[in-house]
């Protein structure tokens, strides 16, 4: 049995470095000492399908399957198959010092992780984070107990719990300009730290389905209305537990009239006009990676980026 230790504390997870790679500790002891306390739960092993969706790049990509040989290589070279488990913990406190081990925000370490440890990190992260929301029942206030690997039951009452996520859509849309040239919506929302241009995203409100959810932000935000809305693919986004689920669309009517309160600015762009744009680890890069790829028959040097 290999045991992989997803230790993290206060949104940094701790990793392993070998050479010049970077991973999740993995060993029978865990790689810093522990109290009884610090271990949340333990989880088997997922092989492959949801965590390759990530890093694929072709949309709607069908689950990779694996069949007789549960077994994989992680692209440090290691041993990662259904006999594996994981440890998720909670540290009391950042890890300073221990050879080759290091800190690290779990944003950042998409970039150095093997696909498959970064989403075993970030199901650790949501664990901790909904384990430290629901230490007591929402119904009766007596303290929960984990029930199963990831559920509680109410020492009191019975009341079930599951890890809840907060679902959000994000939509690339497009519009042909009067010469034919295909432009991209792309917008800088007030709350994104660095000044890149993303895509029109927000949180699914109850009672709303995915595709009612997408229309409304765009209108709201943007004062625009669309068409063809499709299923393009998703992504667990556990800052601290959600899910965004990724489409696209077409421009059908209106003209950009910006929500203040959520964007400062926003407007269409061409292949050619592309303004800085998020990192590798979304997938509102995916979505804008995937429009870049495709074929453009024309290109034209204009934007109306709205100042
Ligand atoms: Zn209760």
């Amino acid at each position: 049995m290999i045991t992989i230790w997803a230790c993290l504390c206060a949104g940094d997870v701790l990793l392993k470095r070998e050479g010049p790679t970077l991973s999740l500790p993995v060993g029978d002891e865990p790689p810093v000492e522990l109290q009884p306390w610090n271990v949340i739960t333990t989880l088997a092993y997922p092989l492959a399908p949801a965590t390759q969706a990530l890093a694929s790049t072709q949309t709607m990509a069908p689950p990779q399957t694996t069949t007789t040989a549960q077994k994989q290589t992680n692209r440090n070279g290691q041993d990662r198959c259904d006999s594996c488990q994981v440890k998720v913990v909670r540290l009391d406190r950042p890890v300073t010092e221990g050879e080759g081990l290091e800190m690290m925000n779990l944003r950042s370490s998409f970039d150095v992780l093997d696909s498959l440890d970064y989403a075993i990190a970030g199901k650790a992260a949501e664990l901790i984070y909904w384990d430290s929301n629901t230490k007591f029942c929402g119904c009766c206030g007596a303290p929960m107990k984990f029930h199963t690997e990831i559920s509680k039951r109410c020492t009191n009452c019975g009341k079930e719990v599951w890890p809840q996520l907060a679902t959000a859509v994000i939509v690339r849309i497009t519009r042909r300009d009067t010469d034919g040239t295909e432009e991209v919506l792309l917008v800088h929302a007030n709350n994104f730290k660095r000044p890149y241009y993303g895509l029109v995203a927000g949180f699914v409100e109850t009672g709303e389905t995915l595709e009612e959810a997408v229309q409304r932000e765009v209108r709201e935000e943007t004062g625009l209305t669309i068409k063809n809305i499709y299923y393009f693919g998703s992504q667990p986004w556990p800052y601290p537990c959600g899910l965004m689920v990724g489409f696209t669309a077409e421009y059908a009517a209106g003209d950009i009239r910006l929500q203040r309160s959520e964007l400062s600015s926003g407007g269409w762009f061409t292949r050619e006009s592309m303004p800085p744009i998020p990192g590798k680890s979304s997938i509102a890069r995916r979505l804008i990676d995937d429009w870049l790829l495709q074929e453009q028959p024309e290109s034209s040097p204009a934007t109306s980026a709205v100042p």
